[in-house]
């Protein structure tokens, strides 16, 4: 057991030190945003994740796991410090390291003993460097420490699960006491180590989720040529992927990537490429790739409504992805904007993503309570989120509430067959006609 502080209650922090305090360490989750931490104390999860708030509930508890807003929380018998704070783009881009530099200062100034310090936010290659740069200006001389980076693979929707069962746990280290410390602290995991340097670390993370969005832009391109030549994109992605090296994950065609992560992890590898020189030509495609997969709803229905006034649009699904109630760089706000900017009255309906959307958005439309609510009257409707309960949607009553026949599936969730059966006019993503 270990005494382990994490700063930042986010998706990653608060995720990674509740499964921490589940394995038996003792765990203080540190965060500035005094709101979500009096939340925390009482056992409400700030976020929405699968067994998230049960697992918080019981830790706090059996006393492994508690929550403050205060440093002075690192003790003598601190081991390991998290830094698991956001670590936004910039509007040109490039990284905003301000919040790990902040922490960076805080733990100069509260260490107070040998700790070693994990970097888990997304950061660029180099920033270890940095965080250890800082700490040691604030530090006491006498104070030893490591800095480790640590990057994170969980996937918001599956936190939880992914914590536990991941793929490897990444350590990017020059210190085989600290190294050791984390081998030591993630034992119960029973995952595989890959050690490395501190520079391949931080770029590993960058370059699998760069990939991941790379294929995800790749398979869009396959889809628009597909509509273009009769080809259907579900049965390309299968075939290709039963190719064990290609692999059938991340092979779904829709509207595009979006989330906390890739869009701004692309960006950031971006700009470390311009910063040593060189233009990540294939990334920056599958960010231009990616903008324009967002654009297609409005483009399908500008092509089929030629007079905007008193348009209404339906949409199903907020969240990036299902499983989350992050909104941030979701499809839907981008879609949402181009519509109000069309002139079009906009309805919405998400299970869990309503609230986090009304929080985001400047400027009003109407948050439904449940599908039917938000489809009714509609000219069109766009689903956004694969969400399993749209596959059990009475599609005959959706079809009855709206005034005209648009349905565009921006994932793919329904049969061409079944809903042109039922009267839509029906627009799936890479779906070539016959003739
Ligand atoms: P988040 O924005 O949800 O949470 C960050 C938290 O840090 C916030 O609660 C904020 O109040 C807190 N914070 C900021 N400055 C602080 C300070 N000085 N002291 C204490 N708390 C402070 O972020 P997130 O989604 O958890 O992401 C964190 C990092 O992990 C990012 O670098 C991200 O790229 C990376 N990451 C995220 C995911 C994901 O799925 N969300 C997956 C892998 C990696």
């Amino acid at each position: 057991m270990m005494k382990v502080i994490v700063v930042g209650t986010g998706y990653v922090g608060l995720v990674t030190g509740t499964c921490l305090a589940e394995i038996g360490h003792r765990v203080i989750c540190i965060d500035k945003d005094e709101m979500k931490i009096e939340k925390l104390k009482r056992g409400i999860s700030p976020i929405y994740e699968a067994h998230l708030e049960d697992m918080i509930c019981r830790n706090i508890k059996e006393q492994r796991l508690s929550f403050s807003t205060d440093m002075k929380e690192v003790a003598e018998d601190t081991q390991v410090i998290f830094i698991a704070v956001g670590t936004p783009s910039l509007e040109d881009g490039d990284v905003d390291l301000s919040q790990v530099e902040e922490v960076a200062r805080e733990i100069g100034k509260s260490l107070v003993s040998y700790g070693v310090i994990v970097n888990k936010s997304t950061v660029p290659v180099g920033s270890c460097v940095r965080v250890a740069q800082i700490i040691r200006q604030n530090l006491r001389k006498d104070i030893s420490f490591d800095v480790v980076s640590n990057p994170e693979f969980l996937r918001e929707g599956t936190a939880v699960y992914d914590t536990f069962h991941g793929d490897r746990i990444v350590i990017g280290s020059r210190s085989k006491k600290a190294v050791e410390v984390l081998r030591e602290l993630y034992k119960p995991f029973h995952q595989k180590f890959f050690i490395t340097n501190p520079e391949s670390a931080e770029l590993i993370k960058y370059a699998s989720n760069a990939f991941l969005a790379t294929k995800i832009s790749f398979i869009n391109e396959m889809a628009n040529l597909c509509e273009k030549t009769g080809g259907d994109i579900r049965a390309v992605a299968e075939g290709m992927g039963m190719d064990q090296r290609i692999g059938n994950k991340f092979l779904q065609a829709g509207v595009g990537f979006g989330g906390a992560c890739f869009p701004k992890d692309v960006k950031g590898l971006l700009k470390t490429g311009e910063k040593y020189g060189y233009d990540f030509k294939i990334i920056r495609q599958t960010l231009a790739v990616n903008e324009g997969q967002k654009q297609k709803p409005l483009r399908i229905l500008e092509e089929n409504i030629a007079d905007w006034k008193g348009i209404k649009v339906g949409i199903l699904g907020l969240a990036f992805k299902p499983g989350t109630d992050d909104v941030r760089e979701a499809p839907a706000l981008q879609i949402i904007k181009d519509l109000r900017g069309k002139g079009a009255q906009i309805r919405v309906y998400d299970p869990v993503a309503n609230a986090s959307m009304q929080s985001v958005l400047q400027f009003p439309i109407t948050y439904c309570n449940n599908p039917y609510d938000a489809v009714t009257d509609c000219d069109a409707v766009i689903l956004l989120t694969e969400w399993p309960e749209f596959q059990e949607l009475n599609l005959r009553k959706i079809r009855r509430l709206m005034k005209r026949t648009i349905f565009i599936d921006g994932r793919n969730v329904f049969a061409s067959e079944a809903m042109g059966e039922k009267g839509f006019d029906y627009y799936p993503m890479g779906i070539g006609s016959e003739e």
